[in-house]
């Protein structure tokens, strides 16, 4: 996944074409900036690259999601549904609003459940979030087909998988509405940036003005512009815009390397009796950033996952008990461990969470085993890699 494996000259050109003028602001400064405007560059070629007509790019990925909420009428007391595997930004965006989040089971494609979207609505419910965890989607038709009848906005988290597909479009642009992130391990990065993606001209315009204080960028004076709506500062700079640029540049040929990299592990494994894969919808196409194994029980998982970091396989994870993306991992989020008072409704529905019952969640990520697929691996490391976890799993397997 990691695009910071690849920075080199032309990002540092790009950062330095922003440091020769010294403007680091994407908006005004016209006079300076020798027409320079790398936030929007970016834009322009992201939208291009997604096959929408809006992207607007802000500070993370967690801000893209707060905007994308915010644009979509998000707010108060209202039910976002998202999956109990995700990163954390999917709840934090959603709090940030004053909005309930309301974390359902998963099933074999690693993602939302769309059984449990369906059971899960209410008439407080206001849009679904399918994150499309660990390179691969969600199934899009289902949810979409759930959303439509029931009026709901479609949000696509597509952070972790940019540059996969379903059906023919860019993940992130099946939705109303789809974010990304560019943060320092993203397949792409800005060192710090994120990303949302639209069709919609009522949406596009209101991320351009929530993100930048309400701001409506009309006229060429800042100072005297209007604002229609009260906002957030999510403003990326141009120096992170600049880095993004160049990434953008290098996406296909990262994402090539990455399909490579899979699809030699890939095969080195698929015949070992006991190993099957995350299933991809159908119509769907990874971005092959992961490569996301389950095993027959949750006990062989653990082991197989201890043996392959004993082994020297880094980067393999045990999401279920080991790292901070699932729901077993969220005792600040259950216990509703907020700096601040927050609204009763919100809390009282974060410690629901920490007794609900996601033993079908449990069921798949708890025989899951997920491997980063590094750009970096020449030849010889990739063939070592592939006979050290073919080994592992045959010796655990076999048992
Ligand atoms: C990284 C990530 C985010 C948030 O991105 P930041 O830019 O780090 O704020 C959101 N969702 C998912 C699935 C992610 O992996």
């Amino acid at each position: 996944m990691p695009g910071f494996e690849v920075f080199g000259d032309h990002e540092r050109a790009q950062v330095n074409e922003v440091l020769e003028t010294g403007v680091l602001m994407r908006y005004g400064f016209e006079g300076m900036r020798q027409g320079r405007f790398k936030a929007l560059e970016f834009e322009k070629s992201f939208a291009q690259k997604m096959g929408v007509a809006h992207c607007q790019l802000v500070s993370s990925g967690t801000s893209a999601l707060s905007v994308a909420l915010a644009v979509a009428g998000v707010g108060a007391g209202d039910e976002v549904i998202v999956p109990t595997f995700t990163f954390v930004a999917s709840f934090e965006s959603i709090l940030m609003l004053g909005a309930i989040p309301v974390l359902v089971d998963i099933d074999a494609t690693l993602t939302l459940d769309p059984k449990a979207v369906s059971d899960a609505i209410t008439p407080k419910t206001k849009c679904v979030m399918p994150v499309h965890m660990c390179g691969s989607m969600a199934d899009l038709d289902a949810l979409k087909a759930i959303c439509d009848a029931h009026d709901l906005i479609l949000l696509e988290d597509a952070c972790q998988a940019i540059g996969g597909t379903y059906r023919g479009k860019a993940l992130g642009s099946y939705g109303d509405l789809g974010c990304f992130s560019f943060d320092f391990v993203k397949t792409i990065t800005c060192g710090e940036g994120g990303a949302v993606i639209t069709n919609n001209k009522t949406f596009a315009l209101h991320a351009d003005q929530f993100q930048d204080h309400g701001h409506d960028h009309v006229g060429s004076d800042r100072g005297a512009e209007t604002h229609p709506y009260l906002g957030y500062n999510f403003r990326i700079s141009e120096l992170n815009a600049a880095v993004g640029c160049a990434q953008l540049e290098r996406m296909n040929d990262i994402l090539a390397q990455q399909q490579k990299h899979y699809q030699f592990l890939r095969s080195a494994i698929k015949d070992i009796e006991g190993v099957t894969f995350r299933h991809v919808p159908e119509g769907g196409v990874e971005n092959y950033s992961f490569l996301n194994i389950f095993l027959p029980t949750a006990a062989l998982a653990e082991q197989v996952h201890a043996a392959m970091t004993q082994s020297g396989i880094d980067a393999c994870f045990y999401w279920f008990k080991n790292n901070w993306h699932y729901i077993s991992g969220w005792p600040h989020l259950t216990q509703a461990k907020s700096l601040y008072p927050m609204m009763p409704i919100v809390q009282e529905r974060l410690n629901k969470l920490a007794t609900q019952d996601f033993s079908r969640s449990d069921h798949y990520m708890g025989r899951n085993v997920s491997f980063l697929i590094k750009l970096g691996w020449d030849e010889e490391t990739l063939k070592h890699r592939a006979a050290l976890m073919t080994r592992v799993l045959e010796q655990i397997l076999s048992n």
